[in-house]
């Protein structure tokens, strides 16, 4: 078996203890002669299986018993309208742009109501997060909506914003059970799960409950959170392995002591790298200190013919998806929590002699 170090920003690696456990169960789960790819969703078995998905994902994340967890499909651009269609009570929401997720999902607010952008960093190419006070918010919108982690630009907010007594709505698709995070400070999170937790095909919703019931009444049956929240995330046929894939994933970071050791590891994977990278005369980080992400590193060397170069023969030597997103260029290394300290080591050893190489 040949794995190799897989940088992708989503989908991404997962751990190998995970697609161990899958591949085992893969034919035949448990003795029930079927894979969960096989299986009734109304059956006992896969009744089993969701619950407890959904039970280990409460306690890996801490979840408050008046938050509902849904296990939703159509990736978190789906969410872009689902948000606004559920939240938009009096047709006001306020957005911070802080890259191209957060912009997409302003766009998607502006279809059904008053969304206003209250801060961007569109002026330095995301290269930060904005500042945010209370005053900037309307005292009137129903929510304010932002992006935790910007996993095009490898930037981060350092800390939740204060929008005072507004609803916070985060996307959280690219840092999700990367580090404990306060979900009481939050009205709705919301995630794709290729990222950090499981293979494409879920997202993961957490819902104030007090928020559910709003929809507005043109809002597709499928995007209505509490439709969806009344029926157990079986409204419909869930996407049952990617839920069961998530399962074995949150058992794994419980197994290795939560989310506080996911966050000690991943700084410590993220130190390696930044300071790596503050030291290089060749290599350069592009976003602002104080915002850098934990999961996604972005840098470049200044000359898009050795950003390419240097993606090549990474790819040579066993560490693949280093491009940067097309819209950005340079490189990018994703590192979440499935991404072993050892991959990380590697890289940094290798951008060591490109570097004495090509001084
Ligand atoms: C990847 C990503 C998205 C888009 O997710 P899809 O599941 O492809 O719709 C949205 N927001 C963030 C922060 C992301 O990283």
């Amino acid at each position: 078996m040949s794995r190799i170090y897989n940088f992708s920003a989503g989908p991404s690696m997962l751990p190998l203890e995970v697609l161990e456990i899958a591949a085992k169960e893969m034919t035949d789960y448990k003795g029930t002669g079927m894979s969960v790819m096989e299986m009734s969703h109304r059956s006992p078995v896969y009744e089993g299986i969701i619950k407890e998905t959904e039970e280990n994902f409460r306690k890996l994340m801490n979840i408050p018993e008046n938050y509902k967890v849904l296990f939703l499909q159509g990736g978190a651009s789906t969410q872009f309208a689902a948000v606004p269609l559920n939240l938009m009570k009096t047709g006001k929401a306020d957005y911070i742009v802080s890259g191209q997720f957060s912009k997409k999902a302003f766009k998607d607010a502006q279809k059904y109501g008053d969304a206003k952008c209250i801060a961007s960093s569109e002026d330095r190419t995301f290269a930060y997060i904005p500042e945010i006070t209370p005053d900037m918010v309307r005292p009137d919108a129903d929510y304010v909506h932002i992006c935790y982690n910007n996993t095009i630009y490898g930037t981060k907010f350092p800390e939740i914003p204060n929008v005072g007594e507004r609803v916070l709505v985060a996307d959280m698709s690219s840092c999700i059970t990367s580090e404990p995070v306060d979900v009481s400070k939050f009205g709705v999170i919301y995630a794709g799960a290729q990222k950090n937790m499981a293979p494409a095909g879920l997202t993961v919703v957490i819902v104030r409950e007090d928020l559910l019931g709003y929809a507005r009444p043109e809002t597709p049956t499928m995007l209505d959170y509490k439709i969806m929240a009344d029926n157990g995330s079986m409204y419909n046929t869930p996407p049952c392995y990617t839920i069961y894939v998530a399962g074995l994933v949150y058992k794994w970071a419980l197994s290795l002591g939560g989310l506080e050791k996911m966050k000690e590891r991943n700084e410590k994977k993220a130190a390696l790298l930044y300071d790596y990278l503050d030291g290089s005369s060749l290599f350069k980080a592009t976003a602002d200190k104080k915002y850098r992400s934990m999961m996604n590193v972005c840098f470049v060397t200044g000359d898009a013919e050795l950003d390419k170069k240097f993606c090549k023969e990474a790819e040579e030597n066993g560490m693949v998806n280093l491009k940067g997103h097309r819209s950005v260029g340079g490189m990018r290394a994703s590192i979440y929590n499935a991404m072993p300290y050892e991959g990380v080591e590697k890289l940094v050893s290798f951008m060591k002699k490109f570097e004495a190489e090509n001084k």
